[in-house]
């Protein structure tokens, strides 16, 4: 069992809250992915899951152990870092093998672990070289292969793609989540590339200003976000987001909101107590709107492309409606001009509310 478990962890510096109570639950075998902008406490989070930090309040079990004041050699963990931390003068294979050598295991067990370690990564035939005359993706195998010999409970990786090209990152994206299927460990990674964390997780823990925002399987992230900074870092391009004032209840779970640029915009909502008169903020995503003008179950308001970056599969236009920006996603390659204004809709169903504390309360 390598089930981990955060109570009520805090980590402070000095007068700085890195963290604020956070509380979790990761399953055996899950892949979680602790995800948020620069700065917001993630790297941190991780650090003290290895021991590499102590908490400043609050306990953290692995295994239904209490782990909390262990030494980081003492938690069933393994840590893959960003920069590898390989060692330049030994060979992929003595790489792989220091920790083994470290517990002093035998030269034949070594051998065997080595070997099964590389072979899961598909190092078999780089044993020999040193780190240097290896890709940056293989690099980062080879850290992988280290923490595979350990057998931990639990895999922590922190940002391990992120010194590698665009290409070469998606491919470890796919790799990463064979290499999860074929072990079954549970595996906690830490990302700031909501793109990572979407493909990757089976659960991801929105993390911002040292809080966790949400915790949530990426589908039900993107279709649910608790607030405006989890639908704001969800999703790419991001939510358009629209100012409004809420106006009066219209029939069941539909409220009338009055959007500058966008006239009164009927909404379904949860029945919460939005007041008339609250601040609110609608929430279109990009890939919402269409082409066309207004149905019964869609409103419609028209743009004016600015930027249009053509993908081949998707269309991607920058515009300005209301005096504020706004992005379309269309499928295909449509014609559209610059400068030229366009009709498009968006079903009702598909706008976002928030109210004026900026919790979702779409229905
Ligand atoms: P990034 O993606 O930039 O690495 P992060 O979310 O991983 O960001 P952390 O490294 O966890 O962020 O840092 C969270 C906050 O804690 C930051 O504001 C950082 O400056 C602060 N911090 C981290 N380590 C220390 C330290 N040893 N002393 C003081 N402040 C620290």
């Amino acid at each position: 069992m390598a089930e981990l478990e955060l109570s009520r962890v805090s980590k402070t510096y000095g007068a700085f809250n890195a963290l604020r109570d956070v509380s979790l639950k990761i399953g055996d075998g899950e892949f979680a992915v602790f995800v948020g902008p620069s700065g917001c406490g993630k790297s941190t989070l991780l650090r003290l899951v290895a021991g590499l930090d102590p908490v400043s309040e609050g306990q953290i079990a692995i295994g239904g152990n209490d782990v909390t004041t262990r030494q980081a050699g003492q938690r069933p963990v393994a840590m893959v870092f960003q920069n590898y931390a390989l060692y330049p003068h030994m060979s992929v294979y003595d790489n792989i093998a220091f920790p083994l050598q470290m517990e002093r295991r035998s030269r034949q067990e070594i051998k065997q672990e080595v070997a099964r370690a590389a072979q899961v990564v598909q190092l078999s035939t780089r044993l020999q070289d040193k780190p240097a005359k290896l890709s940056g993706g293989q690099r980062q195998r080879v850290a992988i292969a280290r923490a595979i010999v350990r057998k931990p409970g639990i895999f922590l990786m922190d940002e391990p793609l992120s010194n590698l090209d665009a290409a070469l990152r998606m491919e470890m994206r796919s790799e990463l989540t064979q290499l999860h299927r074929r072990l079954g460990s549970t595996m906690v990674y830490v990302t700031h590339d909501q793109l990572e964390a979407m493909t990757m997780a089976d659960r991801i823990v929105v993390l911002n200003g040292g809080k966790v925002e949400q915790v949530g399987a990426p589908m039900e992230l993107y279709h649910n976000p608790a607030n405006l900074f989890v639908a704001g870092f969800i999703g790419s391009p991001p939510m358009n987001f629209i100012a409004g004032v809420a106006g009066s209840i219209a029939g069941e779970a539909m409220l009338r909101v009055e959007a500058p640029g966008f006239g009164e915009v009927t909404v379904p909502y949860d029945g919460s107590a939005v007041r008339t008169g609250d601040k609110v903020t609608l929430g279109i995503r990009p890939e919402a709107v269409t082409l066309g003008d207004a149905t019964d179950d869609s409103i419609s308001f028209s743009i004016v492309p600015d930027i249009i970056e053509r993908l081949g599969l998707h269309t991607i236009v920058h515009s300005e409606s209301g005096g504020r920006p706004f992005t379309a996603l269309f499928n295909g390659d449509p014609r559209l001009r610059p400068g030229e204004q366009i009709h498009v809709r968006v079903p009702r169903t598909q706008i976002y509310l928030f109210d004026q504390d900026g919790v979702g309360r779409s229905r």
